[in-house]
C-alpha cells in the first residue's frame, strides 16, 4: 500500500480545538462531544456513547475475524472545589496525579453549580513576596495552602456562594496552547495529542478510500487520569488493544519530543510482547522511526482494561511529551510519526 499522506493542518487544528475544550476527569462531556462531532465527518464510522460517557467509534474492516481496538483519552488533570473559605477563596482537591507547583500561577475556570463560569487563578495562600518574604519560596505546596483567587468581588464564603460556587464544582486549568517552529506547547497534551493522532489517522485512510484490515473500535475514554477509563467500552470480541498515550521524556529515558515511542513496561508491568513485536515490525516495514522505552511512574488505559478482565493483547505507543503532567510540550514530528504508526497498524 502507498502510504496515505497525513493532513498535518487537520491534526493541529483539531488538536488546538480539543486543547481549548476544558475536560477535567468527571467533566469531560464537552471534549467527548467535540471529538464525536469531528468523527461524524467520516460516514464509515458509527458512533455511540457508553453509559459512563466514553465515545466508541466502530469502523468496519476488510476482515472481522480478529477485531482490534485503539484507545486514547480526552479527560485531563484538574481539580474540584473542596471548601469555600471564609475569605471567599477556594480550597481544592486534585483530580489526577500532579504536583501543586506545576499549576501555581495558572489561570483557571470554575464551572459553578448552575452553569456559571467563574474565572480565577491558582495561587499559594501566602503569595505576595512583599508581605510573606521567603515563605513564598520555601512553603511546600499542598492541599491546605493552595487556593483559587476568583476574578469576582468576593470577600466571604457567602459572596462566593452567590456566584453559584458550591463544594464539588469542577475546575479546569488554562491549557495555554502555543505552536512555534513545530513545537506544540500546552497543558493536557496528555492525551489530547493522541486523540488528534487517531483522528488524523482516520482522515488519512478515509481520504485515501482505504478500509482498516480488521474491524476496529476506537474508544475515546473519559476517566483515564483516575485509572479506570478503558475498563469498560471495549467490545468483548476485540483481540488486540493499542493504547495511544504520551511517552515520558526525562533523564534516563529514550523518549523525546521528535519521536513516537513503544512503551514495553510501566508501573503496571510489561505490555504484551507479541503485539509489541508486531508494532516494531510494522514501524520498521514502513520506515517510521520510533523509540522503545520504560516509564517509571505511569499507567495506561491498556492496563485499565487488563485489570478489568479484558482478555486481549495490549500495547502502548505515543509521542514523546516533555514535562508531562506539567506545562507540556511535544513536536509535530512525533505527532505525525504516531499517526503514521496508527495508519500502518490499521492497514496491516
Ligand atoms: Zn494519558
Amino acid at each position: 500500500m502507498a502510504f496515505p499522506p497525513i493532513d498535518q493542518q487537520y491534526l493541529l487544528t483539531f488538536l488546538v480545538g480539543l486543547l481549548n475544550t476544558p475536560s477535567p476527569t468527571g467533566y469531560a462531556d464537552q471534549a467527548i462531544d467535540f471529538t464525536a462531532n469531528a468523527l461524524s465527518a467520516f460516514p464509515a464510522l458509527s458512533l455511540r456513547r457508553t453509559r459512563k460517557g466514553a465515545l466508541v467509534a466502530t469502523w468496519p474492516g476488510q476482515h472481522a475475524d480478529a477485531p482490534r481496538a485503539l484507545t486514547a483519552h480526552v479527560d485531563t488533570l484538574g481539580a474540584m472545589v473542596k471548601e469555600i473559605k471564609s475569605d471567599g477563596r477556594l480550597k481544592l482537591t486534585k483530580i489526577g496525579g500532579f504536583a501543586w507547583n506545576t499549576v501555581e500561577g495558572e489561570g483557571c475556570t470554575v464551572f459553578a453549580s448552575k452553569g456559571e463560569r467563574v474565572r480565577g487563578s491558582i495561587l499559594l495562600d501566602k503569595a505576595s513576596s512583599h508581605v510573606y518574604g521567603k515563605v513564598v519560596g520555601e512553603a511546600v505546596r499542598d492541599d491546605e495552602n493552595m487556593e483559587v483567587r476568583l476574578d469576582a468581588q468576593t470577600v466571604s464564603k457567602e459572596d462566593s456562594e452567590a456566584l453559584g460556587i458550591r463544594v464539588g464544582d469542577f475546575i479546569a486549568f488554562d491549557p495555554r496552547v502555543e505552536i512555534t517552529n513545530g513545537f506544540v506547547r500546552s497543558r493536557h497534551l496528555d492525551d489530547k495529542a493522541c486523540v488528534a493522532c487517531l483522528l488524523a489517522a482516520v482522515k488519512a485512510l478515509s481520504d485515501a478510500g482505504v478500509q482498516p484490515a480488521q474491524t476496529t473500535t476506537l474508544l475515546i475514554s473519559n476517566y483515564e487520569e483516575v485509572g479506570h477509563g478503558a475498563a469498560a467500552g471495549i467490545p468483548p470480541e476485540v483481540t488486540e488493544l493499542v493504547a495511544v498515550d504520551m511517552a515520558a521524556v526525562g533523564d534516563g529515558q529514550t523518549s523525546d519530543e521528535y519521536h513516537t515511542t513503544l512503551c514495553v513496561k510501566d508501573s503496571g508491568g510489561p505490555y504484551h510482547h507479541g503485539l509489541s513485536q508486531r508494532l516494531r515490525q510494522i514501524a520498521d516495514e514502513y520506515g517510521i522511526p520510533y523509540m522503545v522505552d520504560i516509564y517509571p511512574y505511569y499507567g495506561s488505559d491498556g492496563e485499565a482494561y487488563w485489570r478489568a478482565g479484558g482478555d486481549v493483547a495490549v500495547a502502548l505507543i505515543g509521542p514523546g511529551v516533555d514535562a508531562s503532567h506539567n506545562y507540556e510540550r511535544t513536536h509535530l514530528e512525533a505527532l505525525v510519526a504516531t499517526t503514521q504508526w496508527v495508519v500502518a497498524y490499521l492497514t496491516s
